[in-house]
């Protein structure tokens, strides 16, 4: 009854090993005809290979499901791949009550991703393949977890069978609809989550713990600097720390706006502190003309290369704007930089950010080096969702 789609040759290794894609070119004839979500056998000469669902309207044709031959992609198997998430996080994460339920690929649910705020999911589904599968997705999540209060949808522009458009905000997948702002607390900071309409799902919970660890560095270090700030994460985690004046920048007036809010909820006045709107570069260089100086910079820009053939344009992009954050960098100080383009290798950014000391002259020292959190799971067989990487670095005093 499923439909079989045949392979070119040599790619069944690669699937068998574990890689979940398969592009519309790596199959021998493209499928006509079949609506998305469809599940697909993709053989090589006749022999089951994998099964996945399709997205006709992608690059990506298939995204594997499961390798085991005959198994069913029924609600069952929904609950199976979401148990076994949660059984993941249940081990590993703890003092937060957010963090990332389902990461896709890394997860054995390509496209899938869910994030946890408090009682709510927020479910953000990458494909229109798998619009015929939310229900079941939902109804996985509600079981399993018990004790939800709603499932909220984002979806990456809906496509396809959703007749209510791609709407920016969401909508209530099941259960309550979530409070406009969300607190959730992370190691002992409050951080207020727009679940509704800000980016992503809301939080850049890869992030956590390095805010974590800013909390910590920002001790004796009074004027602080957080460079694509969203909604202040970092700065919050600095100024609770022990930074005195934090200086928070983003081109999003609305996250800026969330961001004071959230030094509110955790005891500081924002009046203390500062909120740029505007071009992070722009600052920069105004603040070198200044000749302003910051005992910490947080730098976490959005990802610079999309594409493959970007990747150059990005670490050039990458080298100048450590560069530029180097001239504001105090003696003694400390920069915590950051990539979350997945096609940026760490060697890659580390070499970039070695070309922005070596252009300032300014000698640094590596003091921590991090990767995404246990709740962003990294499949070995993956490579594509190893993408965010952190340094800190010293100046030299
Ligand atoms: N550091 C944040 C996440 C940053 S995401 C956190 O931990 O929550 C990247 C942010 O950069 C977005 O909020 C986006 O609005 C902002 N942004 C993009 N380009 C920018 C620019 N040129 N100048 C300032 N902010 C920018």
């Amino acid at each position: 009854m499923e439909t079989r789609l045949e392979l070119q040759k040599d790619l069944a290794r690669h699937l068998r090993a574990g890689h979940p894609w398969v592009f519309r070119k790596a199959l021998a004839r493209p499928p006509k005809g079949l609506p998305a979500g469809t599940i697909v056998d993709v053989v090589e000469g006749g022999r089951f290979v994998a099964r996945g669902y399709l997205d006709p309207h992608s690059a990506i044709a298939v995204r594997i499901l499961t390798r085991e031959e005959g198994e069913a992609v029924d609600a069952a198997f929904w609950r199976r791949r979401v148990a076994r998430s949660l059984a993941l996080r249940r081990e590993l994460v703890s003092g937060t009550s957010a963090y990332r339920l389902l990461h896709g690929e890394s997860d054995g649910l390509p496209g899938v991703v869910a994030d946890r705020y408090e009682r709510f999911v927020v479910l953000k589904l990458y494909s229109a393949g798998l619009t015929p599968w939310r229900a079941d997705i939902v109804e996985a999540l509600r079981a399993e977890c018990g004790d939800l209060a709603g499932v909220y949808g984002r979806d990456e522009g809906a496509r396809d069978d959703d007749d209510e458009g791609s709407a920016p905000e969401g909508r209530v997948l099941w259960g309550a609809e979530p409070p406009e702002h969300l607190a959730i607390d992370e190691y002992g900071m409050k951080i207020l989550v727009d679940v509704r309409r800000g980016q992503k799902t809301g939080l850049f919970l890869d992030q956590r713990e390095n805010r974590r660890l800013v909390r910590e560095l920002a001790r004796g270090r009074p004027e602080a600097l957080n460079l694509f700030s969203y909604t202040g994460g970092f700065s919050v985690a600095a100024a609770k720390g022990g930074s005195t004046h934090v200086v928070s920048c983003d081109l999003d007036a609305d996250a800026l706006a969330l961001a004071r809010e959230t030094f509110k909820a955790n005891g500081l006045d924002p009046a203390d502190h500062a909120f740029a709107q505007g071009d992070a570069f722009d600052l920069l260089a105004l603040y070198k003309k200044q000749g302003r100086r910051f005992d910490l910079v947080v730098v976490d820009p959005p990802a610079f290369a999309k594409s493959q053939k970007v990747v150059e344009a990005a670490l050039a992009g990458y080298a100048s704007l450590n560069r530029a954050a180097l001239h504001v960098l105090a003696p003694g100080g400390l920069l915590v930089t950051c990539s979350c383009s997945a096609r940026v290798s760490a060697d890659q950014f580390a070499e970039a950010v070695k070309e922005a000391a070596f252009k300032t002259r300014i000698e640094l020292s590596l003091v921590a080096e991090t990767r995404q959190p246990p709740d962003h799971p990294i499949s070995l067989q993956f490579k594509e969702g190893r993408y965010l990487k952190a340094m800190v670095l010293r100046r030299m005093a």
